[in-house]
């Protein structure tokens, strides 16, 4: 297999495909794959009970809180939000920063005032950086203060969280969860689209602070997107994405058996500060973020001379480096390091770099 450097959906630990692989036509002795088990049956019951816990373990989920396995991508999700916490009349403070904010920001606006403050900016050398905390103006009584933990496309990430705002903090976290072990109490919501540490694509977790639901406005929004009523189901109002699920749960243990999010995130910052410390030595390559702002999951990365691009994305797949293009908006190349990128990944990518500018220069 190729190492995969892709933004999403990503790589997915070999051992994880393996064991799917190996349960595929029988899962368990049961005779069947757990795409074809009946969601209501005590198997699939036994399966999202199993996947829960261990998502509860891993990120030290209270009890206070509820864990929902949702249909579909983040990208509900910025509608869901607002569609629950959020009265027509009412305000809610939104971090702008690039693509993923200003996507949810428009569905946003559709159910409610909307604060908007800028989270990121470029600086006097032409670099993206975060707009820092004690500079930003927002709407104190605001329902909440929505930000992107981890901007996928340009590599921008939080390095703490938010502190600041006095009100609830609601944060997209599909990029980095499950990354670094988070302070869970300072949430009212978090969502993450799995398919860059979960899983494969199509299913959505989402951690809310469960004494909010009596406050949220679902009179007018259809039981599928009331997070009290799915929560009240058990994740199954309808078919659940059981495949999704039984597939997360894999994922789950191969993260418990594998030390658990702070071994990733000592794993994780280890094989981004190889990247960066080598991209920032070279004159060939440079970052287009500035240290203190730089994301440790999403490395985006530019050549001083970008006519050599095409060649370098063609050379790197001939070396089984595969899906190292930047985004369209963004342009430049991008590393995505998830959990499921090794330390061998990350330095077979820098021999290829070093290699690829010895041939061209
Ligand atoms: N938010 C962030 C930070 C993302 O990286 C993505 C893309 O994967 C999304 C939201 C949108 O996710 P989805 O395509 O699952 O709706």
């Amino acid at each position: 297999r190729a190492f995969n450097f892709s933004a999403g959906p990503a790589a997915i630990p070999t051992e994880v495909l393996e064991r799917a692989q190996k349960e595929l036509l029988n899962w368990n002795g049961y005779g069947c794959s757990v795409m074809e088990l009946g969601h209501r049956t005590p198997d699939f019951q036994g399966i999202l009970d199993k996947t829960e816990a261990n998502l509860r373990k891993l990120l030290k989920i209270p009890d206070t809180y509820k864990v929902l396995f949702m249909h579909g991508g983040a990208s509900h999700q910025f509608s869901m939000v607002p569609m629950n916490f959020l009265a027509p009349e009412e305000t809610a403070n939104y971090l702008e920063m690039d693509h993923w904010s200003r996507m949810c920001i428009k569905e946003a606006q559709r159910f409610g005032n909307i604060h908007l403050q800028q989270g990121i900016r470029t600086n006097s050398e032409g670099l993206m950086e975060l707009v820092p905390e004690n500079e930003w103006q927002l709407d104190e009584k605001g329902k909440y203060l929505h930000f992107t933990s981890n901007e996928t496309i340009v590599g921008v990430q939080f390095q703490e969280d938010p502190h600041t705002f006095s009100g609830k903090l609601v944060s997209d976290m599909c990029s980095d969860i499950l990354s670094r072990p988070i302070d869970i109490e300072k949430y009212a919501l978090i969502y993450a689209g799995a398919q860059k540490n979960i899983g494969p694509s199509g299913m959505t977790v989402v951690i809310v602070r469960e004494d909010l639901f009596e406050s949220f406005h679902t009179e007018r929004v259809p039981s599928l997107f009331q997070y009290p009523y799915v929560s009240e189901k058990g994740s199954m109002p309808n078919t659940p994405p059981s495949f999704g699920i039984y597939f997360a749960g894999m994922v789950f243990e191969w993260l418990l058996e594998n030390g658990g999010v702070e071994q990733m995130y000592k794993r994780n910052l280890e094989k981004a500060h190889l990247l960066y410390d080598y991209v920032d030595q070279s004159n060939f390559y440079h970052s287009p973020v500035a240290k203190g702002s730089r994301s440790f999951m999403n490395v985006a990365i530019q050549m001083k001379d970008r006519t050599h691009e095409e060649r370098f994305l063609h050379e790197a797949r001939e070396n089984h480096l595969i899906a190292l293009k930047g985004h369209k908006t963004f342009g430049g190349l991008r590393a995505s390091i998830y959990n499921a990128m090794s330390l061998d990944g990350v330095k077979s990518l820098i021999r290829f770099m070093e290699q690829f500018e010895r041939n061209v220069t």
